[in-house]
């Protein structure tokens, strides 16, 4: 049986990974930061070992004897990188380094980067391919893009076969409400305003956690060392159009919409070119309508797992 090591599993996107996971051992690593929650795993089985991936020490008793190594770990949003950047610097990069160096000492045979459409900062029309220039314009992304270029120099240097993925915005179940969806559905949920910011004409291209999932277990299985590979959402919207859909899935209009001073830097667009990825066999499945839809009535299901944070 394949033995894998997911970082940051207990994160929103590393714990949807973890479940759809088959035939495997799995061993998560997490720090349990505000965003690792451990009832997102509940239920679920795997080994877990909480710790810090700058941790060297930690990490060579952690993972050598895994096949597949997924790094999820990382600090993720935006806002929060605008009001303190080292946290951003010291996961995401340095973070990065010592579990690449760890996987190299243990030798590896597979690792897959996970990263954001974010690294090539904004673009006004048509998308970026996996060449495109990296000109991140917030802390978040600068830190990504530091930790993607880490991965990249590690299978040209050192020949680690490390693939990296980039991803649009995700949406679905367990995201910690601090992000947009969860955001506006828990307060909605709850009576209470949604903070719209500026003219609400930023576009972001959502995808469901589940494709993005699949895209990178695919990576995992068909990526070459020092790759990018795009996963590309399947809803482009502005968020004025976002908010409209949320506040219909809600059963709540205008009224509960608050108009707040934009986010500083605030990426217009963003826009991914996935034939690469789609020329290995990648198809994202869950439309959008349908994947929001039940995004929301799971919110609505489980009270407990938000109301208490
Ligand atoms: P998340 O914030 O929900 O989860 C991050 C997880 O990493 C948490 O469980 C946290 O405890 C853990 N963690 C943080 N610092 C750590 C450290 N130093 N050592 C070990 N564990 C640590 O994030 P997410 O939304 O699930 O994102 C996961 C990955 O996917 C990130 O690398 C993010 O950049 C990337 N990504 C996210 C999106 C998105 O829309 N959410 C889109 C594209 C890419």
């Amino acid at each position: 049986m394949k033995r894998i090591l997911v970082t940051g599993g207990a994160g929103f996107i590393g714990s949807h990974f973890v479940r759809g996971l088959r035939d495997a051992h799995v061993t998560v690593l997490d720090k349990l930061t505000y965003a690792g929650n451990l009832a997102n795993l509940d239920g679920v089985p795997h080994t877990f070992a909480r710790g810090d991936i700058c941790d060297a020490a930690l990490l060579d008793e952690v993972v050598p004897g895994h096949d597949l190594v997924v790094n999820f770990a990382a600090e993720s949003h935006v806002d929060r990188s605008i009001e303190g950047a080292a946290e951003f610097v010291r996961t995401n990069v340095l973070g990065t380094q010592t579990l690449l160096e760890a996987c190299l000492r243990a030798r590896v045979p597979k690792v897959v980067h996970v990263s954001t459409d974010e690294v090539y900062g904004s673009i006004d029309t048509g998308s970026w391919d996996e060449d495109a220039p990296l000109r991140p314009r917030s802390p978040y992304a600068a830190s990504k893009a530091g930790g993607d270029l880490i991965a990249r120099a590690y299978a040209v240097t050192h020949g680690l076969d490390v693939s990296i993925t980039r991803c649009g915005n995700n949406y679905g179940p367990r995201q910690y409400p601090e992000k947009v969806i969860p955001l506006f559905v828990t307060n909605l949920l709850s009576g209470r305003k949604v903070p719209l910011y500026g003219d609400g004409g930023n576009v972001r291209d959502w995808i469901h956690v589940e494709d993005h999932c699949a895209g990178i277990r695919l990576v995992a299985e068909r990526g070459e060392p020092g790759e990018v590979y795009h996963i590309a959402g399947t809803a482009e919207l502005t968020n004025k159009e976002l908010t409209a859909r949320l506040l219909e899935a809600c059963g709540r209009g205008w009224d509960m919409v608050e108009h707040v001073e934009d986010r500083k830097g605030h990426d217009r667009r963003y826009s991914l070119d996935d034939r690469k990825l789609r020329a290995l066999g990648y198809r994202p499945r869950v439309p959008f309508e349908q994947g929001l839809k039940e995004t929301v009535r799971w919110y609505d299901e489980n009270r407990s797992w938000w109301e208490r944070r």
